[in-house]
């Protein structure tokens, strides 16, 4: 059995929602199928949920996520029949956004409405292409807790429910990203979301594949947009896969390994253009594991310091400083210590999966017991292989190759799989260039 999902970009157009079609119409086993939203949908929608929003530039909003959908609808064969049945959505998120107590929960309403829509369609699609799937709401197996904005799954209700309402001779069509809680409010996973979705679905029907169609042919050795001479890697082991995805290539959302790698499934991201290239294969232990496989880029980080004279030869003060951070939810990534100060880097990408808002409460919190320094308008590059902390020489030429540049912290030795350091925002292009040239020719 194979579990797919497919991305924004590969049910954009009605054109790129065909060939995701023919796709699946291309192997008899590809029983569930899982898809974002159209390109660009989830992005307006969180426009539309921002407070301060005008009512022209509501309509504007409003008016181009309808056009985008109609115009797919209108090269459907039953477009009549599509066209009322988008309306009806339509209308319900335009009640929605009339809805006056603007919170978390009704944010999470609003934005599970871009996957409900691109599913309405896309089983249309599939028709034409002579698969019928049932479609499926995805909210009534994606059981999370009402943590709205990044809700945490149920695994165990999660495998029951699916049991239940999934019968391995039909085809389903589902939606990634959302879910819903015990008391039927709808949730969404986090930006980027459907890949996780899709692989606690592989997870829960114990499938042997969870396929990761997306726009770009695999996981690369390190962003092609920034490096032209990249190159897509034929297989990668889960480790590092998790690495990679954690620091910034934005192939995979980083919690969608962990339940392919609990339940052993097999996962393989590739390009919905280009479906007879094998893409990257995921696996449990790669064949070949060079020291150095990829690199990443993850831009807009934050550095935390905060210094105390209390750390001097004390316990408790690491104790406390990460209890205030979690009491406010906040996800650290890196960490350095010295005696008397630690650093810490916080993801405030805009569109991270973990995005990390430091908000003044918290800031006057630290301030109780610490000095707290802030700095913004940083880079985090990281190195991804395997041994890089028994393998000798490795820092050696990375720190040469980079003698010109300001290394504003770096971490090594905590993972035998990454070598991370955070850079000055504009100059980290520039050392992934330098650094894929020195180490990957
Ligand atoms: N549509 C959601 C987003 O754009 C989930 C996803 O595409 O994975 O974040
Ligand atoms: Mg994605």
């Amino acid at each position: 059995m194979i579990v797919s999902k497919f991305g924004g970009t590969s049910v954009g157009s009605y054109a790129a929602m065909e060939h995701s079609a023919g796709i699946v119409a291309s192997s008899a086993d590809r029983k569930l199928i899982v898809i974002s939203a159209t390109a660009g949908t989830t992005n307006d929608l969180v426009a539309l949920s921002q407070n301060e929003l005008s009512s022209t530039l509501k309509e504007e909003l409003l008016r181009g996520i309808e056009h985008r959908h109609l115009e797919i609808i209108d090269q459907l064969k039953e477009k009549d029949t599509a066209r009322s049945e988008f309306q009806l959505l339509f209308s319900e998120l335009r009640q929605h956004m009339d809805f006056l107590g603007r919170d978390k929960r009704w944010k999470d309403r609003l934005f599970a409405f871009g996957e409900l829509m691109s599913t309405k369609i896309f089983v249309y699609v599939l028709r034409e292409h002579g698969v019928e799937a049932e479609w499926l709401d995805a909210r009534k197996i994606v059981k999370t807790d009402s943590g709205f904005g990044k809700a945490v799954p149920d695994l165990n209700v999660i495998s029951k429910k699916a049991g239940k309402l999934i019968n391995a001779d039909n085809i389903y069509l589902t939606q990634g990203f959302i879910g819903s809680d015990i008391f039927g409010n709808t949730t969404t996973l986090g930006r980027g979301g459907s890949d996780f979705s899709a692989a606690l679905f592989a997870e829960a029907l114990k499938a042997d594949t969870l396929e990761i169609w997306t726009d770009v042919a695999g996981i690369y050795s390190a962003d092609p947009r920034i490096v032209k001479e990249a190159q897509p890697i034929k297989e990668i082991s889960f480790d590092e896969a998790a690495e990679l995805s954690v620091f910034g290539g934005k192939v995979l959302h980083p919690a969608t390994l962990k339940p392919a790698i609990r339940a052993g499934v097999k996962v393989r991201v590739a390009s919905s253009r280009n479906p007879d290239d094998p893409g990257t294969l995921v696996v449990a232990e790669s064949e070949e594991k060079p020291v150095i496989r990829a690199l990443s880029l993850r831009k807009d980080q934050t550095l935390l310091t905060v210094k105390s004279l209390e750390m001097l030869h004390q316990h408790g003060f690491l104790a406390k400083l990460f209890q205030t951070l979690a009491e406010h939810k906040v996800s650290v990534d890196l960490v350095t210590t010295s005696e008397v100060s630690v650093s810490l880097t916080l993801d405030t990408a805009q569109n991270a999966s973990n995005k990390v808002e430091l908000s003044q409460q918290v800031l006057d919190q630290l301030r109780e017991f610490c000095e707290v320094e802030v700095e913004t308008g940083l880079s985090l590059v990281a190195l991804i292989g395997n041994n890089l902390d028994t393998t000798a020489g490795v820092s050696g030429t990375m720190f040469t190759m980079l003698k010109d540049y300001n290394i504003r912290l770096v971490c090594h030795g905590a993972s035998p799989h990454n070598v991370c350091f955070l850079v000055r925002e504009g100059e980290g292009e520039e050392i992934v260039r330098i650094l894929h040239k020195e180490f990957m020719g």
